[in-house]
């Protein structure tokens, strides 16, 4: 292509709009998840400086940015001054969201700046309290649901168009309760469920080892393909979304289908 005489190659690279972002405030958490790479001894979080983020986040401004996602792979609201950010966002009509563990104690004015979201993504795996404990350490399910009320409760309040959804990691010890924490997810108004593999990373030192739900014997490999055809058909029933990664199901159904046993019908993958 020619160039106009007037217009440099630099010119032609400028971007002049961007439609959504994502900014990695931090990748230091407050959880120590058993599966998780954060809670590596080696690992190394970092926090990028106020003055940085600002400088971002005042560029999407001039790029008529229309959301930005506050989070990477750590805990945005364990770091002073998230607030500043979202409100910065917000109050040049750019729309915010995050991810977050809600395991920390929020000041009202944090719990105000979650209901003024437009996607609050919560991550959590069981309904159960011991085993949630176990799973994600430093975190309490109890807590996490009260916090999850109390931002539903002042976006209800001042008509706030937020939408939740939880993200799940699937394991061996959490498997058996994904259709009760469906249920119960459903009742308080989340939108949508995002099921994800576990990584491969080591299980720390004194945590509780967790593993592939493919790793299970055939027969609750069987049971867990069941599960999630449950959970698959109440999401449809009920209108929400259903998000289930590639290496969860089709993993089990392969290992049944190899194992000489009765075999699943492919109809029945999902
Ligand atoms: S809450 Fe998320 S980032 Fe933090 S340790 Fe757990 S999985 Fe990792």
């Amino acid at each position: 292509m020619l160039l106009e005489p007037s217009m440099k190659q630099t010119d032609m690279l400028k971007i002049t709009k961007l439609h959504h972002a994502m900014v990695e405030v931090t990748t230091s958490c407050n959880l120590r998840c058993s599966y998780c790479q954060v809670s590596d001894p080696s690992w190394k979080p970092k926090t990028l400086a106020k003055d940085s983020v600002m400088q971002v986040l005042g560029e999407f401004k001039n790029l008529n940015t229309s959301l930005i996602h506050l989070h990477g792979h750590g805990e945005t609201t364990i770091i002073d001054g998230w607030t500043e950010y979202a409100e910065t966002l917000l109050e040049a009509n750019i729309e915010v969201s995050l991810c977050s563990n809600l395991s920390k104690q929020f000041s009202d004015k944090e719990i105000d700046i979650l209901s003024r979201l437009t996607g609050l993504t919560v991550s959590l795996d069981t309904l159960d309290p011991d085993l949630f404990k176990k799973l994600r350490r430093g975190g309490d399910i109890k807590h996490i649901l009260h916090n999850m009320i109390k931002i539903k409760t002042i976006a209800h309040k001042y008509n706030r168009p937020l939408r939740i959804s939880w993200s799940i990691v699937v394991c061996d010890l959490s498997v058996w309760g994904l259709l009760d924490l469906t249920h119960c997810g459903i009742m308080l108004g989340v939108t949508g469920f995002t099921f994800s593999n576990l990584g491969v990373n080591e299980t720390p030192k004194n945590a509780t080892e967790v593993n592939h739900v493919a790793e299970m014997p055939i027969e609750d490999c069987r049971k867990a393909v069941i599960i999630f055809e449950q959970i698959k058909a109440l999401c449809k029933m009920k209108n929400v979304a259903y998000d289930l990664k590639y290496g969860i199901i089709d993993s089990m159904v392969e290992k049944i289908n190899n194992s000489g046993k009765k075999p699943i019908l492919p109809m029945k993958i999902m």
